[in-house]
Protein backbone atom coordinates (compact mmCIF):
# COMPACT_ATOMS: atom_id res chain seq x y z
CA UNK A 1 0.00 0.00 0.00
CA UNK A 2 1.31 3.43 -0.89
CA UNK A 3 1.20 4.40 2.96
CA UNK A 4 5.19 5.53 3.11
CA UNK A 5 5.43 7.13 -0.41
CA UNK A 6 8.04 5.97 -2.30
CA UNK A 7 11.37 5.85 -0.58
CA UNK A 8 14.58 7.60 -2.12
CA UNK A 9 17.26 4.43 -1.05
CA UNK A 10 16.97 1.04 -1.02
CA UNK A 11 19.55 -0.03 1.89
CA UNK A 12 20.78 -3.14 1.57
CA UNK A 13 24.16 -3.61 4.37
CA UNK A 14 25.30 -1.64 7.15
CA UNK A 15 27.83 -1.60 9.74
CA UNK A 16 28.68 0.86 12.71
CA UNK A 17 26.58 4.17 12.03
CA UNK A 18 27.83 3.25 8.05
CA UNK A 19 24.92 2.49 5.68
CA UNK A 20 25.16 1.14 1.53
CA UNK A 21 22.68 1.25 -0.65
CA UNK A 22 21.58 -0.79 -3.34
CA UNK A 23 23.92 1.04 -5.82
CA UNK A 24 27.15 0.94 -3.39
CA UNK A 25 26.07 4.99 -2.50
CA UNK A 26 27.40 5.29 1.16
CA UNK A 27 25.73 6.93 4.00
CA UNK A 28 26.33 7.96 7.54
CA UNK A 29 23.39 7.04 8.97
CA UNK A 30 21.64 9.93 11.31
CA UNK A 31 18.68 8.43 11.86
CA UNK A 32 19.24 5.03 13.09
CA UNK A 33 15.97 3.27 11.58
CA UNK A 34 13.99 6.48 13.90
CA UNK A 35 15.92 5.69 17.06
CA UNK A 36 16.03 2.27 16.86
CA UNK A 37 19.72 0.75 15.66
CA UNK A 38 21.06 1.48 19.29
CA UNK A 39 24.26 -0.66 18.56
CA UNK A 40 24.51 0.77 14.98
CA UNK A 41 24.08 -2.32 12.43
CA UNK A 42 25.53 -5.78 12.46
CA UNK A 43 26.88 -5.21 16.13
CA UNK A 44 28.95 -8.47 17.14
CA UNK A 45 26.93 -8.72 20.42
CA UNK A 46 23.64 -8.62 18.83
CA UNK A 47 24.47 -11.02 15.57
CA UNK A 48 25.76 -13.25 18.11
CA UNK A 49 22.69 -12.92 20.89
CA UNK A 50 19.94 -13.27 17.71
CA UNK A 51 22.03 -16.13 15.81
CA UNK A 52 22.46 -18.11 19.01
CA UNK A 53 18.81 -18.01 20.11
CA UNK A 54 17.25 -18.51 16.75
CA UNK A 55 19.61 -21.88 16.93
CA UNK A 56 18.14 -22.28 19.98
CA UNK A 57 14.36 -21.52 20.45
CA UNK A 58 12.79 -18.68 18.22
CA UNK A 59 9.19 -18.58 19.34
CA UNK A 60 7.58 -20.25 22.00
CA UNK A 61 3.92 -18.14 22.55
CA UNK A 62 3.39 -16.81 26.01
CA UNK A 63 1.52 -20.07 26.43
CA UNK A 64 5.20 -21.53 27.62
CA UNK A 65 7.85 -19.41 29.70
CA UNK A 66 11.38 -18.67 27.90
CA UNK A 67 14.44 -17.80 29.75
CA UNK A 68 15.46 -14.78 27.49
CA UNK A 69 11.66 -12.72 28.59
CA UNK A 70 12.30 -13.44 32.48
CA UNK A 71 16.12 -12.23 32.03
CA UNK A 72 15.01 -9.17 30.41
CA UNK A 73 11.78 -8.24 32.79
CA UNK A 74 14.64 -8.70 35.29
CA UNK A 75 17.07 -6.68 33.90
CA UNK A 76 14.92 -3.55 32.96
CA UNK A 77 13.59 -3.60 36.54
CA UNK A 78 16.76 -3.54 38.34
CA UNK A 79 17.73 -0.38 35.89
CA UNK A 80 14.64 1.23 36.81
CA UNK A 81 15.28 0.57 40.48
CA UNK A 82 11.72 0.09 41.52
CA UNK A 83 8.82 -2.60 41.87
CA UNK A 84 7.57 -3.49 38.70
CA UNK A 85 5.76 -5.56 36.39
CA UNK A 86 6.38 -5.80 32.80
CA UNK A 87 4.11 -6.86 29.50
CA UNK A 88 6.38 -7.98 26.66
CA UNK A 89 4.92 -6.53 23.05
CA UNK A 90 6.11 -6.38 19.42
CA UNK A 91 5.73 -2.74 18.78
CA UNK A 92 6.07 0.81 20.56
CA UNK A 93 2.45 1.44 19.27
CA UNK A 94 1.47 -2.14 21.47
CA UNK A 95 3.01 -1.16 24.30
CA UNK A 96 0.57 1.89 24.20
CA UNK A 97 -2.31 -0.12 23.70
CA UNK A 98 -1.15 -2.37 26.98
CA UNK A 99 -1.02 1.26 28.77
CA UNK A 100 -4.44 2.52 27.65
CA UNK A 101 -6.16 -0.60 28.75
CA UNK A 102 -4.58 -1.06 31.70
CA UNK A 103 -5.56 2.74 32.10
CA UNK A 104 -9.03 2.27 31.33
CA UNK A 105 -9.38 -0.60 33.96
CA UNK A 106 -8.27 1.40 36.49
CA UNK A 107 -10.70 4.50 35.37
CA UNK A 108 -13.15 1.73 35.69
CA UNK A 109 -12.83 0.46 38.57
CA UNK A 110 -12.58 3.68 40.24
CA UNK A 111 -15.38 5.92 38.31
CA UNK A 112 -12.99 7.41 36.04
CA UNK A 113 -13.71 8.41 32.59
CA UNK A 114 -11.76 10.37 30.46
CA UNK A 115 -7.82 10.72 29.87
CA UNK A 116 -5.53 13.88 29.22
CA UNK A 117 -2.41 13.52 26.41
CA UNK A 118 -0.88 16.55 24.95
CA UNK A 119 -0.74 18.41 21.58
CA UNK A 120 1.38 17.53 19.08
CA UNK A 121 2.15 14.01 21.34
CA UNK A 122 2.74 11.13 19.08
CA UNK A 123 1.83 7.39 20.89
CA UNK A 124 1.27 5.05 17.74
CA UNK A 125 -1.05 4.69 15.07
CA UNK A 126 -3.31 2.03 15.87
CA UNK A 127 -6.68 3.06 17.49
CA UNK A 128 -5.99 2.93 21.13
CA UNK A 129 -2.94 4.65 20.38
CA UNK A 130 -4.00 6.84 17.80
CA UNK A 131 -6.59 7.81 20.10
CA UNK A 132 -3.92 9.53 22.48
CA UNK A 133 -1.71 11.08 19.30
CA UNK A 134 -2.63 14.99 19.43
CA UNK A 135 -1.67 15.13 15.74
CA UNK A 136 -5.14 16.22 13.75
CA UNK A 137 -3.68 15.50 10.53
CA UNK A 138 -2.80 11.64 11.13
CA UNK A 139 -5.88 11.36 13.87
CA UNK A 140 -9.07 12.92 12.71
CA UNK A 141 -9.99 10.78 9.95
CA UNK A 142 -10.34 7.88 11.44
CA UNK A 143 -12.45 8.95 14.50
CA UNK A 144 -14.36 8.53 16.51
CA UNK A 145 -12.52 6.78 19.23
CA UNK A 146 -12.98 4.41 21.91
CA UNK A 147 -12.12 6.70 24.75
CA UNK A 148 -12.91 9.89 25.26
CA UNK A 149 -9.39 12.03 25.72
CA UNK A 150 -8.51 15.68 26.16
CA UNK A 151 -5.50 17.70 25.07
CA UNK A 152 -3.85 20.01 26.52
CA UNK A 153 -0.56 22.46 25.09
CA UNK A 154 2.71 20.08 25.91
CA UNK A 155 4.68 21.89 28.73
CA UNK A 156 1.82 23.89 30.16
CA UNK A 157 1.47 22.45 33.62
CA UNK A 158 -1.15 25.33 34.54
CA UNK A 159 -3.35 23.43 31.51
CA UNK A 160 -2.79 20.19 32.42
CA UNK A 161 -3.91 20.94 36.04
CA UNK A 162 -7.61 22.33 34.74
CA UNK A 163 -7.48 18.63 33.14
CA UNK A 164 -6.84 16.27 35.13
CA UNK A 165 -9.74 15.85 37.82
CA UNK A 166 -11.05 13.37 40.10
CA UNK A 167 -12.53 11.81 36.80
CA UNK A 168 -9.59 11.60 34.84
CA UNK A 169 -8.09 7.73 34.81
CA UNK A 170 -4.74 9.00 32.96
CA UNK A 171 -2.47 11.38 31.86
CA UNK A 172 -0.06 10.10 29.27
CA UNK A 173 3.27 12.16 28.15
CA UNK A 174 6.25 11.39 26.39
CA UNK A 175 9.49 13.67 28.95
CA UNK A 176 10.08 14.90 25.70
CA UNK A 177 8.27 15.21 22.31
CA UNK A 178 10.19 13.21 19.38
CA UNK A 179 7.86 13.52 16.25
CA UNK A 180 6.72 16.76 17.35
CA UNK A 181 10.63 17.84 16.52
CA UNK A 182 12.52 16.92 19.46
CA UNK A 183 10.56 19.18 21.83
CA UNK A 184 11.37 19.80 25.91
CA UNK A 185 9.12 20.79 27.90
CA UNK A 186 9.99 23.69 30.91
CA UNK A 187 12.52 21.94 33.10
CA UNK A 188 10.46 20.58 35.80
CA UNK A 189 7.27 19.68 34.13
CA UNK A 190 7.37 16.16 34.44
CA UNK A 191 7.58 17.15 38.45
CA UNK A 192 4.52 19.00 37.59
CA UNK A 193 2.68 16.25 36.22
CA UNK A 194 3.83 13.81 38.80
CA UNK A 195 2.21 16.08 41.25
CA UNK A 196 -1.01 16.98 39.84
CA UNK A 197 -1.83 13.02 38.94
CA UNK A 198 -0.90 12.63 42.36
CA UNK A 199 -3.51 15.19 43.60
CA UNK A 200 -6.31 13.79 41.19
CA UNK A 201 -5.51 10.03 42.06
CA UNK A 202 -5.05 9.80 38.21
CA UNK A 203 -1.97 7.31 36.80
CA UNK A 204 0.74 9.01 34.86
CA UNK A 205 1.64 7.33 32.07
CA UNK A 206 5.41 8.06 30.45
CA UNK A 207 5.69 7.24 26.81
CA UNK A 208 9.43 6.66 26.59
CA UNK A 209 9.23 4.48 23.25
CA UNK A 210 11.34 7.04 21.49
CA UNK A 211 13.58 8.64 24.51
CA UNK A 212 14.77 5.82 26.54
CA UNK A 213 17.48 3.23 26.57
CA UNK A 214 20.59 5.89 26.34
CA UNK A 215 19.16 7.88 23.74
CA UNK A 216 19.59 11.06 25.80
CA UNK A 217 22.69 9.66 27.64
CA UNK A 218 20.55 8.34 30.68
CA UNK A 219 18.72 4.66 30.37
CA UNK A 220 15.44 6.66 31.05
CA UNK A 221 14.30 10.34 30.18
CA UNK A 222 12.33 10.72 33.05
CA UNK A 223 15.27 10.34 35.30
CA UNK A 224 16.13 14.09 34.39
CA UNK A 225 13.29 15.19 36.56
CA UNK A 226 13.96 12.58 39.34
CA UNK A 227 9.83 11.21 39.47
CA UNK A 228 9.02 8.10 38.53
CA UNK A 229 5.52 7.44 36.34
CA UNK A 230 3.00 4.54 37.41
CA UNK A 231 3.21 3.43 33.95
CA UNK A 232 6.48 3.48 31.08
CA UNK A 233 6.29 2.17 27.70
CA UNK A 234 9.39 1.24 26.05
CA UNK A 235 10.17 -0.12 22.58
CA UNK A 236 12.59 1.25 19.50
CA UNK A 237 16.03 1.23 20.71
CA UNK A 238 15.46 -1.32 22.96
CA UNK A 239 15.90 -4.16 20.46
CA UNK A 240 18.41 -2.69 19.00
CA UNK A 241 16.39 -3.64 15.39
CA UNK A 242 14.63 -6.87 16.66
CA UNK A 243 10.91 -5.62 17.15
CA UNK A 244 10.41 -5.31 20.59
CA UNK A 245 8.43 -3.12 23.25
CA UNK A 246 7.80 -2.93 26.97
CA UNK A 247 4.90 -1.94 29.46
CA UNK A 248 6.08 -1.29 32.75
CA UNK A 249 4.19 -0.90 35.18
CA UNK A 250 5.41 0.41 38.90
CA UNK A 251 3.72 -0.75 42.17
CA UNK A 252 -0.06 -1.26 42.41
CA UNK A 253 -0.02 -0.55 38.73
CA UNK A 254 1.96 -3.35 37.78
CA UNK A 255 -1.31 -5.54 38.60
CA UNK A 256 -4.34 -3.53 37.38
CA UNK A 257 -3.99 -6.32 34.45
CA UNK A 258 -5.02 -9.54 35.45
CA UNK A 259 -4.80 -13.55 33.84
CA UNK A 260 -6.64 -12.92 30.51
CA UNK A 261 -7.16 -9.38 30.13
CA UNK A 262 -4.12 -8.82 27.55
CA UNK A 263 -2.08 -11.13 25.37
CA UNK A 264 0.02 -11.35 22.70
CA UNK A 265 1.33 -14.53 20.31
CA UNK A 266 4.63 -12.80 19.57
CA UNK A 267 5.26 -10.49 22.10
CA UNK A 268 8.35 -10.92 24.01
CA UNK A 269 9.48 -13.56 21.41
CA UNK A 270 13.18 -15.08 22.32
CA UNK A 271 15.11 -13.74 19.40
CA UNK A 272 13.94 -9.84 20.38
CA UNK A 273 14.28 -10.73 24.14
CA UNK A 274 17.61 -11.86 23.67
CA UNK A 275 19.04 -8.68 21.47
CA UNK A 276 17.24 -6.71 24.00
CA UNK A 277 19.45 -8.20 26.42
CA UNK A 278 22.49 -7.72 23.95
CA UNK A 279 21.65 -4.02 23.71
CA UNK A 280 21.39 -3.38 27.76
CA UNK A 281 24.90 -5.55 28.57
CA UNK A 282 26.47 -3.58 25.44
CA UNK A 283 25.35 -0.07 26.67
CA UNK A 284 26.80 -1.24 29.76
CA UNK A 285 29.98 -2.70 28.76
CA UNK A 286 30.68 0.10 26.28
CA UNK A 287 30.06 2.85 28.70
CA UNK A 288 27.86 3.61 25.98
CA UNK A 289 25.68 6.40 28.36
CA UNK A 290 28.50 8.88 28.96
CA UNK A 291 29.75 8.12 25.16
CA UNK A 292 26.25 9.65 23.93
CA UNK A 293 26.47 12.52 26.81
CA UNK A 294 29.92 13.52 25.55
CA UNK A 295 29.39 13.07 21.82
CA UNK A 296 25.76 14.86 21.88
CA UNK A 297 27.10 17.75 23.45
CA UNK A 298 29.77 18.08 20.51
CA UNK A 299 27.40 17.31 17.91
CA UNK A 300 25.06 19.29 19.35
CA UNK A 301 28.05 22.25 20.32
CA UNK A 302 29.61 21.71 16.35
CA UNK A 303 26.28 22.51 14.63
CA UNK A 304 25.26 25.22 16.90
CA UNK A 305 28.42 26.76 15.70
CA UNK A 306 27.97 27.08 12.30
CA UNK A 307 26.30 30.43 10.97
CA UNK A 308 24.44 30.65 7.94
CA UNK A 309 21.09 31.65 7.27
CA UNK A 310 19.03 29.01 6.75
CA UNK A 311 20.33 27.19 10.53
CA UNK A 312 18.23 28.82 13.44
CA UNK A 313 19.85 26.73 16.45
CA UNK A 314 19.73 23.02 17.45
CA UNK A 315 17.97 21.88 20.02
CA UNK A 316 17.65 18.35 22.44
CA UNK A 317 19.43 16.16 24.82
CA UNK A 318 22.32 13.38 24.00
CA UNK A 319 21.70 11.52 20.72
CA UNK A 320 18.85 13.31 19.85
CA UNK A 321 18.95 16.47 18.72
CA UNK A 322 17.13 18.91 16.06
CA UNK A 323 18.68 21.26 13.80
CA UNK A 324 16.30 23.62 13.75
CA UNK A 325 16.01 26.13 10.29
CA UNK A 326 14.61 29.44 9.68
CA UNK A 327 12.09 28.33 7.16
CA UNK A 328 10.31 25.41 6.13
CA UNK A 329 13.11 23.25 4.47
CA UNK A 330 13.63 20.74 6.24
CA UNK A 331 12.82 18.09 3.39
CA UNK A 332 15.27 20.11 0.84
CA UNK A 333 18.12 19.84 4.29
CA UNK A 334 16.95 15.79 4.25
CA UNK A 335 17.72 15.47 0.24
CA UNK A 336 20.53 17.93 0.06
CA UNK A 337 22.10 15.69 3.26
CA UNK A 338 21.68 12.40 1.26
CA UNK A 339 23.42 13.76 -1.54
CA UNK A 340 26.24 14.27 0.35
CA UNK A 341 26.44 11.09 2.14
CA UNK A 342 24.09 11.56 5.64
CA UNK A 343 20.57 10.07 6.39
CA UNK A 344 18.67 12.32 8.42
CA UNK A 345 15.31 12.98 9.02
CA UNK A 346 12.76 15.66 8.42
CA UNK A 347 10.74 15.68 11.27
CA UNK A 348 9.32 19.07 10.95
CA UNK A 349 9.06 21.56 8.03
CA UNK A 350 11.47 23.64 10.18
CA UNK A 351 13.32 20.91 12.10
CA UNK A 352 15.31 18.51 10.57
CA UNK A 353 15.94 15.22 13.43
CA UNK A 354 19.48 13.68 13.88
CA UNK A 355 19.17 10.25 16.21
CA UNK A 356 22.24 8.14 15.27
CA UNK A 357 23.18 5.09 16.48
CA UNK A 358 24.71 5.22 20.52
CA UNK A 359 28.14 4.48 19.05
CA UNK A 360 28.51 6.88 16.48
CA UNK A 361 31.98 8.25 16.84
CA UNK A 362 33.69 11.42 17.25
CA UNK A 363 34.84 11.44 13.70
CA UNK A 364 31.61 10.53 12.07
CA UNK A 365 29.71 13.48 13.99
CA UNK A 366 32.58 15.91 13.23
CA UNK A 367 32.31 14.74 9.57
CA UNK A 368 28.55 15.84 9.29
CA UNK A 369 29.11 19.18 11.58
CA UNK A 370 32.03 19.83 8.67
CA UNK A 371 29.46 19.13 5.85
CA UNK A 372 26.48 20.52 7.63
CA UNK A 373 27.15 24.33 5.93
CA UNK A 374 27.05 23.25 2.34
CA UNK A 375 24.33 20.88 2.76
CA UNK A 376 22.37 23.78 3.94
CA UNK A 377 23.40 25.55 1.25
CA UNK A 378 22.29 23.73 -1.32
CA UNK A 379 19.10 23.50 0.80
CA UNK A 380 18.40 26.89 -0.16
CA UNK A 381 18.03 27.23 -3.38
CA UNK A 382 14.95 25.97 -5.68
N1 LIG B 1 5.39 6.56 21.06
C1 LIG B 1 6.39 7.37 20.67
C2 LIG B 1 6.86 8.44 21.61
C3 LIG B 1 6.99 7.20 19.42
O1 LIG B 1 7.98 8.01 19.05
C4 LIG B 1 6.54 6.17 18.58
C5 LIG B 1 7.12 5.99 17.23
O2 LIG B 1 7.69 6.88 16.67
C6 LIG B 1 5.49 5.34 19.02
C7 LIG B 1 4.95 5.56 20.26
C8 LIG B 1 4.97 4.22 18.14
O3 LIG B 1 5.91 3.20 18.09
P1 LIG B 1 5.85 2.12 16.88
O4 LIG B 1 6.11 2.85 15.62
O5 LIG B 1 6.91 1.11 17.26
O6 LIG B 1 4.49 1.51 16.93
Amino acid sequence: MPTYGLPPVALVRGEGSTVWDADGGEYLDLIGGIAVSSLGHAHPALVEAVSRQVATLAHTSNLFLHEPEVLLAERLIGLLGAPARVFLTNSGTEANEAALKLAIKYGRTNGRTYFVAAENAFHGRTLGALSLTGKPSIRDQFGPFPVDVRFVPYGDADALKNAVTQECAAVFLEPTQGEAGVVSPPDGHFRAAREICDAAGALLVADEIQSAIGRTGHWFAHRHDGVLPDVLTLAKGLGGGMPIGACVGFGPAGTVLAKGDHGSTFGGNPVSAAAALAVLDTIERQGLLEHVRTVGARLAGGIAAIGHPLLAGVRGRGLWLAVLLTSGRSERVQTAARQAGFLVNAVQPDAVRLAPPLVITAEQADAFVAALPSILEAASHD
